[in-house]
């Protein structure tokens, strides 16, 4: 330490270029500081370091992160913590650019694997950013002293060693993760998609927000009929709406909260921190958003158990376009997302293409099926299940015609479901649709497809230029990815993830031969031997911010690549 404050002193005042200096490693009385990376201005992307305790100092007991579940529930508490305690104790920005700044990538409402903390046998380690500051280009050398001898060790005496922490709360974050997986695991058992608890708070604050809407809240309340109980093993005895296999249907008047359980079901797929609302709100892992996203490029993907002679004779059986319609991108978003494995299908009318989801018996009338290429999602929600065993739920206030084809119909009445099912079916029976179902008796298989190398051009002028920009942009070499209609999509640490997991295929993976779901299998399965610490060009050292993104998003985010080439 005294190595680095003298170094801190030498270079007061000069040139900013002097802080290379101070790259390396030093001893704290508490802990191990690692200068990975000095950023070249004070504007540029802040510097890299690493404070890392040693574990019998920092005193976590083993209970508290011997299960994967537990490990990630400790790290992503720490980092928050982290967070917190460095609001508290820096004087935050000072002097030009990011001088002062001092930084640790935490997370939102969800508890994810992230770098951010890293907990072990041997350490536990936090990866934090600073703006090394200046005035101008000048080091403000007194600044970075308070810094890295006042500021940063105050914000890790009182966050990486157990005796500092508040138990309850910190226990509550490391169990619950694992309650939540338990429930996760436990619904495909049986034979559930979904399940909320009763009492969970589902609305959120408002349209920009994903924190809990307080006040006047009508909390989660099962019907009779769907209620269910999960013995959880550390919160015990849990009770709720389970959500069976098979097609559901969410029907209800406006404003009823419809869209609401069903955002709370697509979050579902990540666990929640403490005081959320849904943290007991549980879907299954590979629950896809589907909605309608025109304008996106699609390629080569064989939508025919949706859409067939089109105009022009063109083929749909390897269907590629740059500016897809409504219907055309809803169709190639569940083709897709049946490639990569999803197990049900969510889907809103609001973000719904109509015509993509009805075609009633007078429009049959009036418009010939061979005139029309669509074959709605009506005549095709049953087959999704049958054939492929992918369920459905879905949002749909505006038509009946889904009446015949539901196995459970929940009305939504003042935010309170209830089981409807048999009157729908009574409906059904005494006022029949009249339509003709369409598009045939089967689904078809679904196609595995097989990217080739040069889809992959990471390279800007002769650089590698990859990068994400916040939460719904990638930048990849002279391509822009947008992922804003990928809705699950929910932390920028994981978009990160996704920039970098795409670069490391492309290099190490994508071989004109393998599929796109081997090709991320293959590098998920890097990352559960080695970490996620392994898509960053500095493995060993601060890897970086990156938040754990699902398998889904990420092929999501290939396919919307706009150079992806399909064998
Ligand atoms: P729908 O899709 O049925 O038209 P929404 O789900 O969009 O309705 O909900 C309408 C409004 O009601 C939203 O502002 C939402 O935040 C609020 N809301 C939803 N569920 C609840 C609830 N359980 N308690 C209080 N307000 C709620
Ligand atoms: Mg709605």
């Amino acid at each position: 330490m005294e190595r680095l404050v003298q170094k801190l002193q030498r270079i007061d005042g000069k040139s900013y270029t002097a802080y290379k200096d101070i790259a390396g490693d030093y001893f704290f009385p508490d802990f191990r500081l690692y200068i990975d990376h000095v950023q070249g201005d004070p504007f540029a992307s802040p510097s890299r370091i690493r404070v890392r305790v040693a574990a019998d100092r920092a005193g976590f007991p083993e209970e508290l992160w011997n299960t994967r579940a537990r490990q990630i529930g400790l790290e992503d508490y720490l980092a928050r913590r982290i967070a917190g305690e460095i609001r508290k104790t820096t004087k935050g920005f000072r002097g030009t650019g990011k001088s002062g700044m001092i930084f640790i990538d935490s997370g939102g409402q969800e508890i994810l694997q992230r770098t951010a903390v890293a907990v072990n046998r041997e350490f536990v380690e936090a990866r934090i950013s600073v703006g090394l500051p200046a005035f101008g280009r000048k080091i403000a050398g007194k600044h970075a002293l308070t810094m890295f001898t006042g500021e940063l060790p105050k914000a890790v005496q009182n966050s990486l060693y157990y005796q500092k922490l508040p138990r309850d709360i910190l226990h509550e974050y490391v169990f619950i993760k694992e309650d939540q997986e338990y429930i996760r695991k436990e619904l495909l058992a049986r034979k559930l998609v979904a399940f909320v608890a009763n009492g969970s708070v589902l609305p959120r604050e408002s349209g920009v927000s994903d924190l809990p809407l307080k006040g006047n809240v009508v909390p989660f309340q099962s019907p009779p009929e769907l209620e269910t109980e999960f013995i959880l093993p550390n919160r015990g005895s849990v009770r709720g709406m389970g959500i069976p296999e098979g097609v559901t249907l969410i029907v209800g008047g406006g404003y009823h909260g419809k869209s609401t359980l069903l955002k709370a079901l697509e979050r579902g797929v990540y666990d929640h921190i403490p005081g959320d609302g849904r943290e007991l709100t549980v879907t299954g892992e590979t629950a896809v958003k589907i909605r309608a996203e025109d304008g996106r490029r699609v390629e080569k993907v064989d939508i025919t158990p949706f859409i067939n002679n089109l105009p022009h004779g063109r083929d749909t059986r390897t269907f590629s376009t740059e500016d897809a319609s409504g219907s055309t991108s809803q169709a190639a978003n569940i083709i897709e997302a049946l490639e990569a494995g999803a197990g049900v299908l969510l889907l809103d009318e609001d973000t719904s293409a109509t015509n993509f989801m009805i075609r009633d018996a007078r429009m049959q009338e009036l418009v010939a099926k061979d005139k029309e290429p669509i074959t709605p999602f009506v005549d095709k929600v049953r087959q999704i299940y049958t054939e492929l065993g992918v369920s459905t739920i879905l949002v749909m206030g505006g038509s009946g015609d889904y009446f015949d084809v539901a196995d459970l119909v929940i009305m939504m009445d003042e935010y309170r479901p209830a089981d409807i099912t048999e009157r729908a079916r009574e409906i059904a029976a005494a006022k029949p649709t009249e339509r003709n179902p369409e598009g045939g008796r089967k689904f078809g298989t679904i196609k595995q497809r097989i990217p080739l190398q040069q889809s992959f051009q990471p390279q800007r002028g002769n650089k590698i230029r990859v990068d994400a920009k916040g939460l719904s942009t990638i930048v990849f070499g002279n391509t822009t990815i947008a992922l804003a209609f990928q809705e699950q999509l929910v932390d920028a640490s994981q978009t990160r993830a996704i920039a970098d997991m795409i670069l490391y295929m492309s290099k190490y993976r994508v071989d004109n031969r393998r599929t796109l779901n081997e090709i991320v299998d293959s590098v998920y399965q890097e990352i559960m031997e080695k970490g996620l610490e392994v898509l960053s060009p500095y493995f060993g050292k601060h890897p970086g911010d990156y938040a754990m993104p699902r398998k889904q998003e990420v092929l999501g985010a290939i396919n919307r690549l706009r150079t992806l080439k399909i064998k």
